[in-house]
């Protein structure tokens, strides 16, 4: 049986109002059968003499899709592989056609001789925009956001999206556009003439009417004799000005490392030289191509599929009910405590934030202040809403008003002695069964629970700076950590809306592990001669959003110091490489370089407007190698390869049970480059045993820290995947 995923109500004039309303659903979404049904609908219209034109809405509100159900876009993926080791031409060619089946109804909708119009309820995203954009006219409530962000996970809009666009709006806007998958508001969608009118959510309906009753034709422009481009045709003065531009703008952009971005170049450029119906040819082909790339099959993986399961609880224990969080108390209102306040009053939850004294507790509460003040001033909050903020934080030196807290997040120096002393003091006022969590960043939690009475209840929760932007957080498990608490730091962690990774307890957790091994490499470069200016841009051609030396300076240097410190202490001498170490220590205590904290690191900082450039010094620390001389290439791989390793360690070590957590740990946490779906996934995608021999090539040419672990080679030998050997419980092996 099949559900009616839309209502249809045709009025005295032959106006036929197509509600798209998908039962059981809280969100529309383009699935086969609604597909299917959308096809049947248009050629019913087509066929109904006393239809004379339609309104497609949706009956959700606040929203008219999120676009593709990419859960279908995966098993598309997984038949495409069965079928192609039997068949690799037919599966290929049933490849290519699924691919352009939503483009060919949309443009059997847009050539079905009654006029349509799209009424843009609210959020509109992917395939449903394109729907949209094949319509005849488009009217948007004026809170509703579209775009089309299909190369955030790998793909490209391949339902007549890379066509429209640049036939309604000019080439640069769209290409912009479309290769950031930018969301756009009402406002932004109308200046770019991507949709016709914006009005009130109730007189959205009755406005689409009237463009119909108006007369709009149902040939669009880009059907009519002497149709014109926005910006002109590609050859031509303007056309010669941007092409070459836009290619060394997608370049530097994207380190050419997105098939999906490419491809959305190449069908703009393809497409505007040719008729429409070429065009979406062109698009399908292109389509068909991208879904077959490992970057797609990873990406989806990854930044959908696994992101949507974390996100919903895929670690949770089961068996523990839901726990209903009111009150979480912070302790330490320095800059992560404050931050950790602020998204939690943010989410609805009353947040008590103790320091030292009264005014350090207040100073913590003045971020939320200013966050909220910030994003009033933008519009994108009320007066009442950021006064509903400051009200639920309370802010005292007094530990006793943490007596009600269900949770208290410690959040003080990172100094053993220091937390333990505050550990007892908390322990002392909580309420029974209240959790304990700690978001030390190199402290193992197992001997932090030590100054816990009930080591049960102590638990890591790690955030990462600053807290209200970055998605991520760690929950880590100490030895004793019952499950009881893992469901309330889980709990906790979706009502603020982060992502979490469960881990084991381990120096560094899984985040500044793999961290450390990024700026480990960058210091075994620089020590060898590399131009630094080389090491960062490798790193940034890898896919890496920021260079290490940029980004060591923002963490400081004297912290790299102080770990490393740390690590000599508590480990000995092996622990740390004595070459690094003399590196770091030259560059704080002989050379005052901090960072960019004292206006000098690896970097040099000079005041606004001039910006930070490479220190020129770093030249006279080693002699230097003729940038002719290092191979570029091999810089990439050796930082994706030395993090990826790392990442196998943690899974062969149990700090990480399910690749999907490293996967999402390393491209929220550090940013690692998105294309490869994360670490473990680049191990996967290229597959392990072409992995382990590139580790075994780079041990032999930078040392035994590449050297394949026992783990890869046996799964190399045996030619196992991660995600084949260590499949999560809750999803199928990919
Ligand atoms: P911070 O110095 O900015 O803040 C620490 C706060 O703790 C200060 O306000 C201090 O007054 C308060 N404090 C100290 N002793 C106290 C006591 N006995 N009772 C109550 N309050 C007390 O430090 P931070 O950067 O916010 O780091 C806090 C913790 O978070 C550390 O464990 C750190 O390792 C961890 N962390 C830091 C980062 C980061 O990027 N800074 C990231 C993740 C985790």
């Amino acid at each position: 049986m099949t559900a009616e995923n839309f209502r249809i109500d045709i009025d005295a004039d032959g106006i036929a109002l197509v509600t798209w309303d998908m039962p059981d659903r809280s969100m529309n979404v383009f699935t086969e059968e609604v597909m299917d049904q959308l096809d049947a609908m248009i050629d019913r219209f087509a066929g109904d003499a006393a239809v004379k034109g339609v309104v497609i809405t949706s009956g959700k509100e606040g929203s008219f899709t999120g676009g593709a159900d990419l859960n279908m876009l995966q098993s598309m993926f997984s038949q495409f592989e069965a079928k192609k080791a039997v068949d690799a031409e037919a599966a290929v060619a049933e490849l290519f056609e699924r691919a352009g089946r939503m483009s060919w109804i949309y443009r059997k909708l847009e050539t079905s001789g009654k006029p349509y119009v799209c009424a843009i309820n609210g959020t509109c995203m992917g395939g449903g925009f394109e729907l949209a954009l094949a319509c005849h006219g488009r009217v948007a409530a004026a809170s509703a956001k579209m775009g089309l962000p299909e190369v955030k996970v790998g793909l490209f809009p391949g339902a007549g999206g890379t066509q429209r666009v640049p036939r309604l709006t000019d080439t640069q806007a769209a290409l912009q556009m479309l290769l950031k998958g930018e969301t756009l508001s009402a406002s932004k969608a109308k200046a770019m003439k991507l949709i016709d009118e914006v009005a009130a959510p109730e007189d959205l309906v009755a406005k689409a009417k009237d463009m119909l009753k108006s007369g709009l034709s149902p040939v669009k422009a880009w059907d009519q004799e002497g149709f014109k481009l926005p910006s002109g045709p590609v050859y031509s003065a303007a056309g010669a000005q941007l092409w070459p531009a836009v290619s060394s703008l997608y370049r530097k952009e994207t380190g050419d490392n997105y098939p999906g971005a490419r491809a959305i170049v190449k069908c703009v450029y393809e497409g505007l030289l040719l008729p429409i119906d070429q065009a979406l040819k062109v698009e399908q082909r292109w389509f068909a191509n991208v879904l077959q790339t490992t970057e797609a099959a990873m990406m989806v993986r990854s930044l959908f599929v696994s992101l949507q399961a974390l996100n919903k609880g895929a670690r949770r224990p089961a068996d523990i009910a839901p726990t209903a969080l009111k009150t979480v108390g912070v302790v330490g209102a320095g800059f992560m405590g404050a931050g950790i306040a602020y998204v939690s009053a943010k989410a609805g939850l009353s947040v008590v934030l103790v320091d030292r004294d009264q005014a350090a507790a207040d100073k913590g509460k003045a971020h939320s202040e200013e966050l909220m003040k910030k994003l009033v001033g933008q519009g994108r909050a009320t007066k009442e809403e950021a006064e509903g903020v400051l009200a639920r934080i309370t802010a005292t030196p007094d530990y006793a008003a943490l007596k009600d807290a269900d949770l208290v997040v410690e959040a003080v120096f990172e100094d053993r002695a220091v937390k333990a002393d505050v550990t007892k003091q908390v322990a002392a006022v909580m309420k029974p069964g209240a959790i304990f969590a700690s978001n030390t960043s190199t402290i193992p939690i197992t001997h932090l629970a030590e100054a816990f009475p009930d080591p049960a209840r102590f638990i890591g929760i790690h955030f990462f700076s600053p807290v209200d932007k970055m998605m991520l957080t760690e929950v880590i498990m100490a030895e004793k950590t019952e499950s009881q608490a893992l469901a309330v730091a889980l709990d906790f962690v979706r009502v603020i809306k982060k992502t979490p990774i469960v881990v084991n307890d381990t120096r560094g957790f899984f985040v500044n592990r793999c961290f450390l091994r990024y700026i480990s490499e960058a210091y075994d470069m620089l020590i060898e001669g590399v131009p630094a200016m080389m090491i960062e841009n490798a790193a940034k051609f890898a896919g890496m959003p920021v260079g290490p030396l940029a980004l060591n300076d923002e963490t400081a240097v004297d912290l790299a110091q102080k770990i490393m410190k740390a690590t000599l202490r508590d480990e000995g001498e092996g622990a740390i490489n004595a070459e690094h170490f003399k590196l770091i220590n030259h560059m704080v205590d002989d050379e005052n370089r901090l960072g960019r904290k004292n206006g000098k690191g690896f970097y040099d900082y000079p005041d606004k407007p001039a910006k930070k450039h490479l220190w020129a010094g770093l030249k006279a620390l080693y002699p230097q190698k003729k940038p002719e001389d290092v191979d570029f290439a091999e810089l990439q791989q050796r930082f994706l390869v030395t993090m990826a390793l790392e990442a196998s360690r943690t899974i062969e070590e149990g700090v990480v049970t399910d690749p999907r957590e490293a996967d999402i740990g390393s491209i929220l946490g550090l940013g690692f480059a998105p294309y490869t779906g994360g670490m473990i996934s680049y191990i996967d995608g290229m597959g392990v045993p072409a992995f382990t021999a590139l580790c075994e090539r780079l041990a032999a040419k930078y040392g035994p820290h590449f050297a394949p672990t026992p783990l890869l080679k046996d799964m190399a030998e045996k030619g196992e995947s991660f995600y084949g050997r260590f499949a999560p419980a809750d999803a199928a092996a990919a």
